[in-house]
């Protein structure tokens, strides 16, 4: 096991509210949230960024795409539309190097770089 945050709730070492799980995606609920729904989308397997994403790895990321459909369509805090955002490097403020999709639903939300 490596010493990766999300690696480790995902293996249940460290716990978390779980959504959605199934055998490649893993989606828990953010410590922090900004939104009424705040859920982390995680892959299973390790990749630590978007720029570590290649045609070997790639699949699970529309997987990913595919259960956010499914989440979006299952809770009616959805229905007026959401947001997913993954953030990559220092600039965009990447703070645990397993990449993630936050999904935030439940508020109208703003849009701006600050
Ligand atoms: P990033 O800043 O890398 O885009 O997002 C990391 C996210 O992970 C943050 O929104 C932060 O609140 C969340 N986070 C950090 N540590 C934990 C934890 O131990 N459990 C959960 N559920 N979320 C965490
Ligand atoms: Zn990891």
């Amino acid at each position: 096991m490596n010493d990766c945050l999300f690696c480790k709730i995902i293996a249940g070492e460290i716990p978390s509210t779980k959504i959605y799980e199934d055998d490649k995606v893993f989606v828990f609920a953010d410590i922090n949230p900004i939104a009424p729904i705040h859920w982390l989308v995680i892959p299973k397997q390790h990749i630590a960024k978007i720029t570590d994403v290649n045609e070997d790895n790639s699949a699970v990321i529309s997987h990913i795409y595919e259960v956010i459909a499914k989440l979006a369509a299952e809770h009616d805090e959805f229905k007026d539309g959401f947001r997913v955002i993954s953030n990559c490097g220092e600039n965009a403020g990447q703070t645990v190097f397993h990449i993630h999709f936050h999904v935030l639903a439940g508020a109208k939300f703003g849009w701006s770089v600050d």
